[in-house]
């Protein structure tokens, strides 16, 4: 019997739970640990804010699915991997203590770093989590006039939201802009090219930008954020009357002690059989992975079965021999509602991880609700282009 251990109960740990628990012999054990033991369904974030997707709509307890297949949930937060002796050190209601693996993944998503923006938490808003997404939807629907900024700061690997709010925001303030009562600015740390990670996309995300009168901002470094005005770190001024920044990303302490260089933030430095370097039977999949570019949850997915297989092959005392390839794709262009939000791999029908009975079986609830939307507003017309990949 094997002991297998999966931290994080978001999208690569569930996927993750999902196959083992179908591959595996009913000897092996399998744990999920997690702080939450709901999934939070991010990529519906953005048309929560600017739709009319209800909160509660974006949630879903994970545990009883978890249990009918035969998986144990924990729920804690993840304090020290130690490699030497294979244990866990975990807090937390059920478990206050170290808890044995024979292999282990870690799929702990990443760390919002806002400290390291002065002024983060009391000027600006983000939406990376629910509560913090419908306060902003309050402040937007509080706003009258003035300045609108939305912006990536450096280090966060999230470009879509903002060009996705800012498209929205233009949209929602389109008569105010037109009198010059509303302006609307994306700022970008680099070139929007080099955010979208190279990929052709850029090209239409601008050509919106500008059709849709919001003002783009390129090579800004936010590094503090005051009542009125952002700072970049050569003290550029930009000043607003409402905010929407994307936080910087870091790894987590917990996998620092793994030993990845520091440059890599507190990230897992991972192969490509999604192994750490280094520590043998540990798997890393997720926004938690070193990688260079943008982090999405479809990539969190395919990183997971990679590491779920390479385990079930461990598992049969073999050499584990499948290999993650990094490749970026996404479909740009259907507007499911009045904004205009973008669609990549959580949405995309090629991922067939949907199912009404699949762990992510929310992601399927969500698109559905939402094509419903899209066929009420757009009588279902589909103007969708696919970008190359990266
Ligand atoms: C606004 C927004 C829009 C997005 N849109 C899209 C999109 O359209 N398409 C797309 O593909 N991706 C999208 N993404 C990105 C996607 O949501 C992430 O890439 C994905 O969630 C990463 O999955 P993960 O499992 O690595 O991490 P997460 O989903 O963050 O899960 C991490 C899990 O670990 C738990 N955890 C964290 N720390 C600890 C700890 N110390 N101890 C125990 N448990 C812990 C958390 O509670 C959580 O359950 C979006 C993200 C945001 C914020």
């Amino acid at each position: 019997m094997s002991r297998i251990l999966i931290l994080g109960g978001g999208f690569a740990g569930i996927t993750a739970a999902e196959l083992l628990s179908e591959g595996a012999a009913a000897e092996h054990e399998i744990t999920i640990v997690s702080a939450s033991r709901k999934l939070t369904f991010f990529p519906a974030l953005v048309p929560m804010v600017f739709g009319d997707f209800l909160p509660e709509e974006l949630r879903t307890d994970i545990v009883a699915p978890l249990h009918e297949r035969k998986v144990r949930f924990i729920e804690g937060e993840v304090l020290k991997i130690d490699p030497v002796s294979r244990n866990v050190r975990i807090t937390g209601d059920d478990v206050d203590g170290d808890l044995r693996y024979d292999y282990l993944l870690i799929a702990i998503g990443r760390r919002l770093a806002t400290e390291t923006v002065p002024g983060f938490f009391e000027h600006a808003h983000h939406l990376l989590g629910i509560n913090a997404a419908i306060r902003f939807k309050h402040a937007v629907s509080e706003f009258k006039a003035g300045s609108i900024v939305v912006g990536l700061c450096p280090g966060s690997s999230l470009p879509v939201p903002v060009c996705e709010s800012a498209l929205a925001l233009a949209d929602r303030f389109k008569a105010e802009i037109g009198e010059g009562r509303v302006s609307v600015t994306a700022v970008f740390p680099e070139t929007l090219e080099q955010g979208l990670a190279g990929t052709g996309l850029f090209r239409q995300v601008e050509k919106n930008l500008q059709r849709k009168g919001v003002r783009l901002v390129e090579n800004f470094q936010i590094g503090r954020v005051e009542k009125a005005s952002l700072f970049s770190a050569d003290e550029q001024e930009l000043s607003f009357g409402l905010s929407l920044l994307v936080p910087p990303f870091r790894g987590q302490t917990a996998v620092q002690e793994l030993g990845p260089p520091e440059e890599e933030e507190g990230f897992a430095v991972v192969n490509s059989l999604m192994q750490i370097e280094g520590s043998e039977r540990i798997y890393a999949a997720g926004d938690i992975i070193a990688l260079d570019g943008p982090r999405f949850g479809y990539l969190a997915m395919r990183q997971a079965k990679v590491a779920a297989a390479n385990i079930l092959i461990e598992l049969s005392g073999e050499k584990p021999s499948v290999e993650y390839t990094h490749e970026l794709a996404w479909i740009l262009g259907e507007e499911y509602t009045d904004p205009h939000f973008f669609h990549y791999g959580v949405w995309d029908e090629t991922l067939r991880d949907f199912d009404e009975d699949a762990l992510l079986g929310i992601a399927r609830r969500v698109r559905e609700r939402y094509g419903h939307i899209r066929s009420e507003r757009n009588g279902g017309n589909d103007a969708s282009a696919r970008s190359g990949s990266a």
